[in-house]
C-alpha cells in the first residue's frame, strides 16, 4: 500500500489545488461535480482508515460547494479535522488561499 504520509501530502496539494482554481461563482453544473467528486475521494482513498474517518467527517459537515471561498475554507476546516486527529497544529483558515492561491507574501 502507498507510504500514507507522502500520500496524504500530495493528496492535500491536489485537493487544496482544485479548491483554488474552482470558479469564483460555479454554475449548479460545477457544484454538482465538486460534489460528486468529493464523495467519490472519500470512497476511493486508498488508505482505507483514512477513508473511513473522513467519510465519517463528511457526514457530519457536508461539503460547501457554492464558491471557491466556501469550497476553499472546506477544505481547510477538512485538514484541520485530520490535522487535529494527528495531533498537529491547526492551520488558520484565514491563510488558505494565500498558502495554495496567491502565494505567500514575504
Ligand atoms: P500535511 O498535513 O500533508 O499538509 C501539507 C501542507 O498543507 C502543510 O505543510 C501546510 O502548509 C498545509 N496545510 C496544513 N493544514 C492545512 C489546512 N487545514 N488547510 C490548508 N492547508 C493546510 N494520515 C494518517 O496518519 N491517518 C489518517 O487517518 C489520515 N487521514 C487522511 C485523510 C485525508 C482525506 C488525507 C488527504 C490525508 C490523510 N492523512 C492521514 C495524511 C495526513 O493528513 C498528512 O498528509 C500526513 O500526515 C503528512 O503530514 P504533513 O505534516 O507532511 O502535512
Amino acid at each position: 500500500p502507498p507510504d500514507v504520509e507522502q500520500l496524504g501530502r500530495s493528496s492535500w496539494t491536489l485537493l487544496h489545488s482544485i479548491a483554488a482554481t474552482y470558479p469564483v461563482s460555479p454554475t449548479p453544473t460545477e457544484q454538482n461535480q465538486a460534489r460528486q467528486f468529493m464523495g467519490l475521494f472519500s470512497k476511493l482513498y486508498p488508505c482505507w482508515v483514512c477513508a473511513e474517518d473522513f467519510q465519517e467527517f463528511m457526514t457530519r459537515s457536508q461539503v460547501r460547494v457554492e464558491s471557491r471561498e466556501e469550497f476553499g475554507q472546506w477544505m481547510c476546516e477538512a485538514h484541520n479535522e485530520v490535522n487535529k486527529k494527528l495531533g498537529k497544529k491547526e492551520f488558520d483558515c484565514s491563510k488558505w488561499e494565500e498558502r495554495w492561491r496567491t502565494g505567500w507574501k514575504d
